[in-house]
């Protein structure tokens, strides 16, 4: 049962917030196999749920599993970042200037059915082809990309978004093995990775390939950019009074969310030194979570891909 392949994250606390919206309509970005979004759903009769999924497959899982809700539930296939679109694309008669809604949930990463899944290329753990895109019907799968990029790129992406201490070796070696062959696999890419790395680098608690693979997934899927462009397009959606909630698993991501909300929640943003305000900002947001909720350990007991979550949300005020 698709319930049991991907357990919703910090499932109580995104009830919770987003309980918090003013009756209407709620878009969850990244509704996955529906988990939050059955959730919220049972949480609220008056609540409807408009779901955006760039997973065809997990879309399909959704739709299964949320279709008690009737027309409580509308879900469509695209990039969050296009939500606008999509909520009016889906209500003809209306244009994504009209249409506003009562609350944004963004639960970005990887959902287990595509980690689980050697098909989809994103684990080391089990051979696949190297693809790791989250809508295979769009974009260069990941071997495309460590066959075309540029050395220094590979190792800028490395450092940047995994936070690879071995990048530079890390992409020399991808760099000599392509002039070899094309890497097509995730073991023949673990192997490479296995093969760059000192002996003591395997003494850490995670895989060598751990951070490498994370960032080709984060680079190939543009899910720093996403979620930049996601919030933008979340907060314009709202109404006043409406609740945003992210979850991200990131530390990357998380210092997105955290600057976006607190850019947003500022009074002024002159310059220190100017003698009186001339920005003329507005206070946007009302942060609701000082600190990133993180999941009890409980939660990361029986859930692993809980562990490294922050949830972040706020109120849009104006
Ligand atoms: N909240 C869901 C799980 C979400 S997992 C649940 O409870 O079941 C994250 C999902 O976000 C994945 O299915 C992934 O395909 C999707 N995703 C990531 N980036 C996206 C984007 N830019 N647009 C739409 N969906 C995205």
């Amino acid at each position: 049962m698709s319930s049991e392949i991907h357990r919703p994250v910090l499932c109580r606390e995104v009830v919770r917030l987003l309980s918090m919206a003013p009756t209407g309509t709620i878009i969850d970005g990244t509704v996955g196999l529906g988990g939050h979004a059955e959730a919220l759903l049972e949480a609220s009769e008056s609540l409807h749920l408009f779901g955006i999924d760039r997973d065809e497959a997990a879309l399909a899982l959704a739709e299964e599993r949320l279709a008690r809700f009737g027309e409580r539930v509308r879900l469509v296939h695209g990039d969050y970042c296009d939500m606008a679109g999509l909520l009016a694309l889906t209500n003809p008669g209306s244009t994504a200037s009209e249409e506003r809604v009562s609350g944004v949930l963004l639960d970005v990463g990887v959902s287990s059915l595509q980690l689980d899944d050697p098909e989809r290329g994103f684990s080391f753990r089990k051979d696949g082809p190297l693809d790791m895109r989250m809508d295979p019907s769009a974009g260069r799968p990941a071997s495309a990309w460590i066959e075309a990029a540029p050395e220094t790129e590979i190792a800028e992406v490395l450092k940047r978004d995994g936070e690879e201490r071995y990048a530079r070796r890390i992409a020399r070696a991808i760099v000599r093995a392509r002039e070899r062959g094309p890497i097509e696999t995730t073991s023949a890419l673990r192997e490479i990775i296995h093969r760059a790395v000192p002996r003591d680098y395997f003494a850490q608690s995670i895989d060598p390939a751990t951070r490498t693979f994370q960032a080709i997934r984060i680079a190939v899927n543009r899910e720093l950019d996403n979620l930049r462009d996601g919030l933008d397009a979340g907060f314009d959606l709202l109404s006043a009074g409406g609740i945003l909630v992210v979850v991200s698993f990131h530390s990357l991501e998380d210092r997105i969310v955290k600057q976006f909300l607190r850019e947003k929640a500022a009074a002024c943003i002159c310059p220190p030194d100017l003698p009186e305000c001339v920005c003329d900002k507005k206070i946007e947001v009302e942060i609701l979570t000082r600190r990133p909720i993180t999941p009890t350990p409980e939660e990361m007991a029986e859930n692993p891909r809980a562990r490294s979550a922050k949830l972040r949300g706020g109120r849009k005020v104006i």
